[in-house]
């Protein structure tokens, strides 16, 4: 699941707790839904997936760690350190 069908997810849920009235912990519940609901549209600004890029510097030693968002096809090239060029390798999150 992704978090555009967690979000469809949740608001199905929420529909479904707002049929049973306006009972006092029905109306907890769907306050709650609302909340993370807004929370998740917060956090998820269209995109989904997110791609990490690890790269030790041959010049200096330091490893880069660098999260990249997609879709966006950029691949570091430098060390974030030095400067060197340096060769990153991708990592499944
Ligand atoms: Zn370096």
């Amino acid at each position: 699941m992704n978090k555009q069908e967690c979000i469809e997810q949740l608001q199905n849920l929420k529909a479904h707790c707002s049929d049973w009235g306006d009972e006092e912990p029905w109306i907890k519940d769907v306050k709650a839904l609302e909340m993370a609901i807004k929370e998740l549209n917060k956090t998820t600004p269209g995109v989904e997936v997110q791609e990490q890029f690890v790269g030790e510097c041959d010049n200096c030693g330091y490893v880069n760690t660098i999260n990249l968002q997609l879709p966006k096809h950029i691949v570091p090239k430098f060390c974030t350190q030095c400067g060197c060029e340096t060769k990153y390798i991708k990592k499944a999150l």
